[in-house]
C-alpha cells in the first residue's frame, strides 16, 4: 500500500476540523487510516503574553495581517525538512481550483494548508516558504478554513479505497472535459415524468451516446467555457 494522504493545516481555528471530514465518506476514510488529518493552532506559535497573531497593516487601511514570522514558525514546525507534501494557501488571489489539480494532489502525499484570516498574510512569508495560493471561488470567504475543508474533501473522496465504484471517479463532470449527463432512478414515472425511454432500453451502446449528447448539450448551455468557446 502507498502511504497514506497526510493533511496538515494550520489555522486559527482547529476545531473546525474535521468537522464535515468526520463524517460520511471521508470520516469513513480518516478512520480506516486512508488519510490523516491534523490541525495545528497558528495561535501556539505566538511570542507575547496575548499571544498576537496579527497586526495593522502596512500603509494603513481597514482590518489586520496574519504576521510573517508568527505564520513561519507555524508553517517551520509543521514541516520538518524533507517533507515533500506542496504548501498551499487559501486566498481569493490563488489559482482557481480544479478537479485536475485536486487529481494531482490526491495523488501526492499530502498537502500542508494554510488558513488565512483577516485581510490575510503577510506577503513575505507566502514568498519566502513559496506558498501556492489556491481560491475554491471567486467570492470571499471570512476564512480559509472551509476552503480547505472544500479542497480535502474533493481530494479525499480521490484516494484509493475511498468511494465504492472505482468508476465513479471517472465519469464525473469536469473528468473528460464535460459536465455530468443527468442522472434517473425509479419511479419510472413520477409527476408525469417518465424516465427516458432509452435508458430503459437495455441498449448499452445506445446509452452510452445517449449521455454523451446530454453531457455535451448541458456543458454548451451552461459552461460554454469548457468546450473552449
Ligand atoms: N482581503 C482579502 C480577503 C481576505 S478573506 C482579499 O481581498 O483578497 C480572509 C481569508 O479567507 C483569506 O486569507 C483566505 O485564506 C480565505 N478566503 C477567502 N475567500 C477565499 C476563496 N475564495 N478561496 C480560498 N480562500 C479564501
Amino acid at each position: 500500500m502507498t502511504a497514506p494522504f497526510r493533511a496538515t493545516v494550520l489555522t486559527l481555528y482547529p476545531e473546525m476540523f474535521p468537522g464535515p471530514l468526520g463524517l460520511s465518506l471521508a470520516g469513513r476514510a480518516l478512520e480506516t487510516g486512508a488519510w490523516s488529518l491534523e490541525a495545528r493552532n497558528i495561535r501556539d506559535h505566538a511570542t507575547d503574553r496575548h499571544r498576537t497573531v496579527d497586526d495593522t497593516p502596512a500603509g494603513g487601511g481597514p482590518g489586520m495581517v496574519m504576521r510573517a514570522d508568527i505564520v513561519a514558525a507555524a508553517l517551520d514546525a509543521a514541516t520538518p525538512e524533507g517533507d515533500a507534501r506542496p504548501r498551499l494557501l487559501m486566498s481569493p488571489r490563488g489559482a482557481p481550483l480544479t478537479q485536475a489539480r485536486v487529481r494531482t494532489l490526491a495523488a501526492g502525499p499530502g498537502a500542508v494548508i494554510l488558513c488565512g484570516r483577516f485581510e490575510g498574510v503577510d506577503e513575505r512569508v507566502i514568498e519566502a516558504r513559496g506558498l501556492e495560493e489556491v481560491s475554491i471561488g471567486d467570492y470571499v470567504l471570512s476564512g480559509g478554513e472551509i476552503a480547505a475543508l472544500v479542497l480535502l474533501d474533493a481530494a479525499v473522496r480521490l484516494l484509493p479505497g475511498v468511494m465504492g465504484g472505482a468508476e465513479s471517479g471517472t465519469e464525473e463532470s469536469f473528468e473528460n472535459g464535460l459536465l455530468e449527463y443527468p442522472h434517473y432512478t425509479r419511479p419510472r414515472e413520477w409527476e408525469g415524468r417518465a424516465i427516458p425511454p432509452v435508458l430503459l432500453s437495455g441498449d448499452h451502446g445506445a446509452i452510452a451516446r445517449w449521455r454523451r449528447a446530454e453531457a455535451e448539450r448541458i456543458t454548451r448551455a451552461r459552461r460554454p467555457d469548457m468546450l473552449g468557446g
